[in-house]
């Protein structure tokens, strides 16, 4: 039986960083990945698929020029599935190809199946082929991430009912859309098809949406989709869905409403993927939704030496944190010390339009009782937004009135998730409002909105009071 230093179930983000930071402090690592191809569900039903068809999406149709041309405009009339495929294959496998170099770079070693725990230092691998393999491990990752949410009243079909792993694999654009769920990938979903001309109607049981992201952000992105006449129903459980022997679908709420669509998408909710790991042979145990409880510092279970890092450990549920994640518990795993990481990181949403948001929103730092004042500017006052032609995108920041410092950044707008590092970087270096008054900016560029936005908070902040 082999012995390795540090064994990661999962190739995911967490896994992945987690295996590479373990092996460059020496020490011997295996990965374990039940899928074909390393890359987790990141990169093959998640966000590397998810980003590319939405890169492809805004290309074909032409959206970014809209604002220019009109509504009417469009690059390629009839997009289709197979359009849509093509550049996702072309990602997808450079994606992996660097994943597996970085690998063999760094002498990782790699077993494919599926890993379950036979006591607290061994591991049993079942390969695809059905041949069992044990391995001794000093200290193990699970970074085995989440799979979709299916309640059992979803009559799933993999065509017309589907999940958003399935999304990927349809093979003709509906030209009707109820997504389940305005949830972060629903929502993101829900646009995408939208741009693509597909009458989308979203929804979802709570009155909100995207409650974790600053309310004046949320209202403008909801004017945004209403306007470009997707359809949003808040407050409304889903009773039925039914699919007819013509294929078309019905969706029946509880409130009596029938929605009748070509597709259906669920996107409420995922589960973390810990079913078959046979977590109780060591001990542990997950809740209700398959995740794993840990320390925040370390991702340390309750388990010594057992670690767990990623999707599998809920909020945030982001590639960029389970990174982190990964690497933070890998240091603590082969006893090499880690930085606690900066107080803020950034949270991207990538509908169309982008939303992105780093620090406090306005309603917590009301909850927080602390004096603050906001400085707000609209895309369409920059002259990079004029050449773009953007008629809609803003960026908000939130400073204390007492100590100037910046406190949150929110953006909805096109280069949201980009813009935002500016915004998380001024606010974990502990940067106040003159940062912005006082810098120059790149000109025209959108980034000229944090100039705007901190001009239009300085001038009712008043001068700094300098000695
Ligand atoms: C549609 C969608 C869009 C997203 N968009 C974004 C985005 O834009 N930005 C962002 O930051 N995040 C995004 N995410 C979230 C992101 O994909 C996840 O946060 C990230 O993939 C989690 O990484 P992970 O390392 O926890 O595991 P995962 O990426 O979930 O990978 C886990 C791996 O473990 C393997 N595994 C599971 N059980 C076993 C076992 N018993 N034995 C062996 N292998 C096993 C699985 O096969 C899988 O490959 C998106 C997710 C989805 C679904």
């Amino acid at each position: 039986m082999n012995q390795y230093d540090f064994v990661v179930i999962g190739s995911g983000p967490a896994g992945r960083r987690a295996a590479i930071q373990a092996a460059k402090l020496g020490k011997k690592v295996l990965v374990i990945e039940q899928g074909r191809r390393v890359g987790g569900v990141s990169v093959h039903t998640g966000t590397i698929p998810s980003k590319t068809l939405r890169e492809t999406a805004l290309n074909l149709t032409g959206w970014r020029e809209r604002g220019f041309y009109g509504r009417a405009y469009r690059v390629k009339q009839d997009v289709s599935a197979e359009d849509l495929r093509r550049r996702l294959l072309i990602t997808l496998d450079h994606e992996v190809d660097v994943l597996e170099h970085q690998f063999s770079r760094n002498r990782v070693s790699q077993l494919r199946g599926r890993a379950s725990f036979v006591d607290r230092d061994t591991l049993e691998i079942v390969k695809e082929d059905g041949e069992i393999v044990h391995v001794g491990a000093s200290a193990v990752l699970l970074a085995v991430g989440t799979r979709p949410h299916r309640p059992s009243n979803i009559p799933f079909d993999g065509k017309a009912i589907i999940d958003s792993d399935e999304i990927l694999e349809i093979t003709e654009l509906p030209r009707s859309m109820v997504v389940i769920g305005a949830g972060v990938i629903g929502i993101e979903y829900a646009t995408i098809f939208s741009a693509l001309d597909t009458a989308v109607t979203v929804v979802e049981p709570r009155d909100t949406m995207l409650d974790f992201i600053d309310k004046e952000i949320v209202e403008d992105f909801t004017y945004q989709l209403r306007d470009r006449n997707m359809k949003l129903i808040f407050g409304q459980t889903v009773e039925t869905v039914e699919k007819d022997e013509t294929g078309k679908c019905t969706v029946t709420l509880k409130n009596g409403r029938i929605l009748h669509s070509e597709m259906v998408l669920f996107a409420a909710g995922r589960t973390g993927a810990t079913d078959t790991l046979n977590l109780p042979a060591i001990g542990l145990e997950a809740d209700n939704r398959g995740r794993i409880k840990v320390d925040p510092d370390t991702f340390q279970t309750s388990v010594p030496g057992i670690y767990a890092a990623g999707d599998v450990v809920g909020f945030p549920s982001l590639a960029s944190t389970s990174m982190e994640q990964g690497r933070i518990a890998a240091r603590h795993a082969v006893g090499a010390p880690a930085q606690e990481p900066p107080q803020f990181f950034p949270y991207g949403i990538y509908a169309v339009p982008e939303i992105s948001t780093c620090g406090l929103t306005e309603e917590e730092v009301q909850q927080r009782g602390i004096p603050y004042e906001c400085g707000i500017a609209h895309f369409r006052e920059t002259s990079r937004g004029h050449i773009m032609g953007l008629d809609s995108g803003m960026l908000k920041m939130i400073f204390s009135l007492k100590t100037r410092r910046l406190l949150g950044v929110h953006i909805v707008g096109e280069g949201a998730t980009e813009l935002v590092h500016i915004g998380q970087a001024v606010l974990n270096l502990k940067g106040t409002v003159e940062y912005f008054v006082e810098n120059t900016f790149n000109y025209p560029t959108l980034a000229e909105a944090y100039k705007i936005a901190g001009l239009d908070a300085w001038n009712r902040m008043g001068e700094l009071k300098r000695d």
